[in-house]
């Protein structure tokens, strides 16, 4: 695993605010990193705008 340059994100539903994806991204390039995108929920069944929330490793969620 690399460590200290990824950032580990949770991507929430807008709309039923659940956790639907995890990903992570170079801390590095952070201008480039996208704040919203549409992912599909399986709550909503649907195509649904996804908030970013950086998640810390080793702290939960
Ligand atoms: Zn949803």
């Amino acid at each position: 695993m690399a460590k200290g340059k990824s950032q580990y994100c949770t991507w929430y539903c807008s709309a039923c605010k659940c956790a639907n994806d995890v990903t992570y991204y170079d801390k590095r390039r952070d201008d480039e990193i996208v704040k919203e995108l549409s992912k599909f929920c399986p709550e909503c069944m649907d195509h649904v705008m996804h908030r970013r929330k950086d998640t810390k490793k080793g702290s939960g969620n």
